[in-house]
């Protein structure tokens, strides 16, 4: 069984794209916007999120078109390079769902480098 995904319109980052709230825009395509996180968490933190109405990264992955999720991911690495983050590495994280801790329901990734990001989480599983 598959899981069925209501896309809130009213979301943040659906206002971001359609230009209702500001953001720092580093990068614009059909497939992706990139910008700054507001409260980052590394020096550099860029959030790249796809054009298109997805929930999360398994409605992505389940619903997007092959053209689609081509494009988000050239998109992802066009950004990594244009924000300097190739030549020392950086995290790429997409939270999702409750115990992801996602906040924004339109998925994303973040992008964090520009210094050692720490653990790759803060608690272990018990
Ligand atoms: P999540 O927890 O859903 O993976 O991450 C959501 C991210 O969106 C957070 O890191 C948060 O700081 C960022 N964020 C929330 N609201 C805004 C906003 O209005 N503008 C920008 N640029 N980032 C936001």
């Amino acid at each position: 069984m598959s899981a069925a995904y209501t896309y809130d319109d009213e979301n943040i980052f659906a206002k971001i794209l359609q230009g209702d709230i500001p953001c720092k825009e580093v990068y614009r395509d059909e497939y992706a916007l990139a910008f700054h996180d507001i409260n980052p968490q590394a020096p550099t933190h860029i959030l790249v999120i796809p054009t298109g109405k997805y929930v999360s990264i398994d409605d992505f992955g389940a619903n997007a078109s092959a053209e689609e999720v081509a494009g988000f991911f050239k998109a992802v690495s066009k950004v990594a390079e244009q924000e300097g983050l190739l030549e020392n590495g950086f995290r790429s994280i997409a939270n999702t769902g409750d115990h992801g801790g996602q906040e924004v329901p339109h998925f994303h990734v973040h992008l964090l480098g520009g210094a050692k990001v720490g653990p790759m989480v803060s608690k272990k599983a018990a």
